[in-house]
C-alpha cells in the first residue's frame, strides 16, 4: 500500500500516519522528521536545511527529492509507505510520479485530512502547550511566527495538490476537524474500498471465475457467442473446447443424426444419450 496524507500543520498527518503504521505493517516516510534529523546530525543536507526549516519556509525541492529518492529504494519500504508531508509543491509531485514510474510503483490513495484552516493556529499552539506540559521538546518551527508562515507556504504551494490529485482520481478527501478515532475510521474506511491500483486487475469473484467455464457454446449452425471480453488462457481453452463440441455437433446433425441439446449442459447430454440408446 503506497499513501499520501495531505494537509496542513496541525491537520494531523503525524497522528494518523502512525495509526496507520501500526494497523498495516508500512512504513511512515515523514520529510519533516528526515530533514530534522540531518539538522540534528548535522549532515550537509542538514546544514541547508536548517534556517530554512527554523523559519516555516519550505526547503528547496532538490533536497527534498533526493532524500525521498533515496529512501523509497530501501528494502523496508518494498512492501509500502505513506508519505507524510510530501510532495509539498507541484515540482515534488511531479518528481515523485516519475519516481514511482521508473520503479513501476504506484499510488493507491492521496488522503487529504481536511481542516478550518481558521483553527489550525490555535490547534497546534494547544498542541505546543500539551506537549510543554509532558516536557516534550518543542520543534524550533512550533512559535506563532513560523507557524503562521508554514501555513502560508501551504495555502501557496501545496493546496494545489489537492487539485493535481483531485484530476488523476487519486484524491480521497477526510474530515480532518473530527477526533483521531473518527479520522483514523474513516481512512480505515477508505483503505477497504480503495479500487485496485491502474494497471492490476482484482481476481474475479469465485462465481464469476466459474461462469466463464460455464459458459455453453450455441449449436444447429448458429454461431457460439462470445461471452467473455477477456482472453484469458482459460477462456481460450475453454472456447476452443466449446467451438470443438458444436462442430462436432454440427457434423451429426448433416450425417442424418437428431440435433442435441448443447454440449456441455448436464441434463441435455443425459438424455441425448438416452436418446441415442433407444434409436
Ligand atoms: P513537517 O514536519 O512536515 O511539518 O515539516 C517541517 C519542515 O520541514 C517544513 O516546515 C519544511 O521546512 C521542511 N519540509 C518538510 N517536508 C518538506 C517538503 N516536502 N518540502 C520542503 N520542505 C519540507
Amino acid at each position: 500500500m503506497r499513501l499520501i496524507l495531505l494537509g496542513p500543520p496541525g491537520a494531523g498527518k503525524g497522528t494518523q500516519a502512525e495509526r496507520l503504521v501500526a494497523r498495516y505493517g508500512i512504513v511512515q516516510l515523514s520529510t519533516g522528521d528526515m530533514l530534522r534529523a540531518a539538522v540534528a546530525a548535522g549532515t550537509p543536507v542538514g546544514r541547508k536545511a536548517k534556517d530554512v526549516m527554523a523559519r516555516g519556509e519550505l526547503v528547496p525541492d532538490d533536497i527534498v527529492i533526493a532524500i525521498v529518492a533515496e529512501r523509497i529504494g530501501q528494502p523496508d519500504a518494498k512492501k509500502g509507505f505513506i508519505l507524510d508531508g510530501f510532495p509539498r509543491t507541484v515540482p515534488q509531485a511531479e518528481a515523485l510520479d516519475r519516481m514511482l514510474g521508473r520503479k513501476r510503483m504506484k499510488l493507491d490513495a492521496v488522503i487529504e485530512l481536511r481542516v478550518d484552516e481558521g483553527l489550525l493556529l490555535s490547534r497546534v499552539e494547544r498542541r505546543v502547550a500539551e506537549m510543554k506540559a509532558r516536557g516534550q521538546t518543542i520543534r524550533a518551527d512550533d512559535n506563532p511566527d513560523a507557524l503562521r508562515r508554514r501555513i502560508d507556504a501551504y495555502r501557496a504551494q501545496t493546496a494545489p495538490l489537492v487539485g493535481y490529485y483531485d484530476k488523476k482520481g487519486t484524491l480521497q478527501v477526510v474530515d480532518g476537524m473530527a477526533s483521531i478515532e473518527e479520522v483514523g475510521k474513516a481512512i480505515d474506511g477508505l483503505m477497504r474500498r480503495r479500487p485496485a491500483r491502474a494497471g492490476t486487475r482484482r481476481r474475479a469473484p469465485a462465481r464469476n471465475r466459474a461462469a466463464v467455464g460455464r459458459k455453453r457454446p450455441t449449436v444447429n449452425g448458429r454461431k457460439a457467442k462470445k461471452t467473455t471480453p477477456k482472453r484469458s488462457a482459460r477462456g481460450m481453452a475453454t472456447r476452443a473446447k466449446a467451438a470443438k463440441a458444436a462442430k462436432s455437433v454440427r457434423a451429426r446433425a448433416r450425417a442424418g443424426a437428431r440435433p442435441t441439446a448443447r454440449p456441455g449442459a448436464g441434463a441435455g447430454r443425459k438424455k441425448s444419450k438416452r436418446s441415442r440408446t433407444r434409436s
